[in-house]
Formats: C-alpha cells, sequence, structure tokens
C-alpha cells in the first residue's frame, strides 16, 4: 500500500502533526510496525498499540488501533491486562530505552519470563530523549548525556541478552537504517507465539546526537548502517572486531508454554471444578 494511503488508514490525522524533532528516527519506527501490521493484514480492530511514557511512546496516540498511553515504565502490565482479557487481540508494546529497561525493568523481565504473547518494539535511542537528555541503562559507557556532562561510567545492558536470558523466545534488533530488516523483524514477532522483542536502533539528533558529537541525522543513519552487521556476517567477526558492532536480524528463536493459552487450560480446570 502506498505511504499516502496507510497514513489514511493507520493514522489519526486529528492528532497530527507529531512531536517529534526533525530527524528524529520514531518516525521510521512507528512506520515499520504499520508496515509490518499491514504485510499480515491484520484488522484493526483486533489489535492493540500500548505504550509507556516517552518520545517513542507518543507514537500510541498517533496509531487508529485499540491504543492505550498508559504510565511511565508500566507498558507491559497493562498490555498483559489487556492479553489476558483478550487473548484474540495481537498487542503490541511501544517502548523506549528509558521506559523499558530502567522504571520498567521489572515489568520486562517477568513479561519475558511468562512468555506471555506480545511484541514489544524498543525504541533504543541511547538516551532519555523527552525529558532533556539524562542517559539511560542502554547508554553506552563513555557518552555524554546532560547528567553526565564529563561522560557515562556506566556499563550498559545489552537488551536482547538480558530479554533473551529473562525467557523472551523471539529476540531480534533492525535499525532504522535497516528499515526492510525492521519491517520484516516486526511482522515475524507479531506471528511469534509467545514473548517478542525487537530492539529498534533508532537516533535522536537532538538529546544523543548533539552531545555526543554525531552530526546530523543522516550522520546517526550512517553510524548505523556501519556499525549493524547482518548476524551471519557478525559471527564470522573476531572479537576484537565485533566490540564496536552488532548484530541484526533474528538473534534468538524458540518455542514454549505460552501463558495465555497455559492460563485458559486452568481456566478451563475450574469450571469443571477439577483441581
Ligand atoms: Fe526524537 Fe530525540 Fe527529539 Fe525525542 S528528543 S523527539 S527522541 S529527536
Ligand atoms: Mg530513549
Amino acid at each position: 500500500m502506498e505511504m499516502e494511503r496507510m497514513i489514511d488508514k493507520y493514522f489519526r490525522p486529528g492528532r497530527l502533526p507529531h512531536i517529534w524533532c526533525p530527524g528524529c528516527g520514531n518516525g521510521i519506527v512507528t512506520g515499520a510496525i504499520v508496515k509490518a501490521i499491514d504485510k499480515l493484514g491484520l484488522e484493526q480492530d483486533n489489535v492493540a498499540v500500548v505504550s509507556g511514557i516517552g518520545c517513542s511512546s507518543r507514537a500510541s496516540g498517533y496509531l487508529d488501533f485499540n491504543t492505550v498511553h498508559s504510565a511511565h515504565g508500566r507498558a507491559l502490565p497493562v498490555a498483559t491486562g489487556i492479553k489476558l482479557a483478550e487473548p484474540r487481540l495481537k498487542v503490541v508494546v511501544i517502548t523506549g530505552d528509558g521506559d523499558a529497561t530502567a522504571i520498567g525493568g521489572n515489568h520486562f523481565i517477568h513479561a519475558a519470563r511468562r512468555n506471555i504473547d506480545l511484541t514489544v518494539v524498543l525504541y533504543n535511542n541511547n538516551i532519555y530523549g523527552m525529558t532533556g537528555g539524562q542517559y539511560s541503562p542502554l547508554t553506552p559507557t563513555n557518552s555524554k548525556a546532560t547528567t553526565a556532562y564529563y561522560g557515562t561510567v556506566d556499563i550498559p545492558f545489552d537488551v536482547t541478552e538480558l530479554a533473551r536470558g529473562a525467557g523472551a523466545t523471539f529476540v531480534a534488533r533492525a535499525t532504522t537504517f535497516h528499515t526492510q530488516i525492521l519491517v520484516d523483524i516486526i511482522a515475524q514477532g507479531i506471528l511469534h507465539e509467545g514473548f517478542s522483542i525487537i530492539e529498534a536502533v533508532t537516533a535522536c539528533p537532538i538529546s544523543f546526537g548533539r552531545h555526543n558529537k554525531m552530526g546530523s541525522a543522516a550522520n546517526m543513519m550512517k553510524w548505523q548502517r556501519d556499525h549493524g552487521l547482518m548476524l551471519a556476517a557478525y559471527d564470522k567477526l573476531t572479537d576484537e572486531q565485533k566490540a564496536d558492532k552488532f548484530p541484526v536480524g533474528v538473534l534468538y528463536k524458540t518455542r514454549a508454554p505460552e501463558y495465555t493459552a497455559e492460563y485458559d487450560k486452568v481456566i478451563a480446570k475450574a469450571r469443571k471444578g477439577e483441581k
């Protein structure tokens, strides 16, 4: 479908224009979610989009599905409630690095542990953009931030490894440069029956790029092109060569009992009075 028709169909024109800064990658990631849903031919009424708080989480307001713009770090508990109440819905969670891995970190690991069928798209711009450029648990060490004027000393999570360790059954990553792959892995994540996490590496030229002298938004996308390698190519690198690179694509996929399906069995037993 052409982009113009897609905007008419999947966005709420009354809520536009969006608040994102010129050059922000959030529109590319949001566009990729819409393209993935369109590619799968899902009915809008059968999709719920839940977000937390932050620049990326504004996306839920722009999109014409069943949407909730929830509280900071709390998108996953809200999405969990929706999925348990209406398991037929495809539930997509939009969150950021600060939202999902700092205040929402506990919810993140427990949703992954339960293997509940949610698709999390984590917009990783390495910073708290909306609140003014504080560093997050995904900000690389030695980065400048408004709360780290001389550079951060914290070691960041690799959120894909965190998710995998916590029990996620579909783990993938792409960037706003690798857009076709991003669309494809979001679609795969939506189809996967279990907890899916897609890390979308995106540029915040204002709150991260400016402090870290990364140049224009276009330069930040070139950085994504030069540092994100397809998994097969990444795996061939030596450890030294891997140091400043990251893999792109489906990084891990397995099957495990899905939470709402297991919970349905409990409901069936309870209805029959079985113990
Ligand atoms: Fe995008 Fe950064 Fe601006 Fe937020 S502050 S809208 S993430 S460029
Ligand atoms: Mg962020």
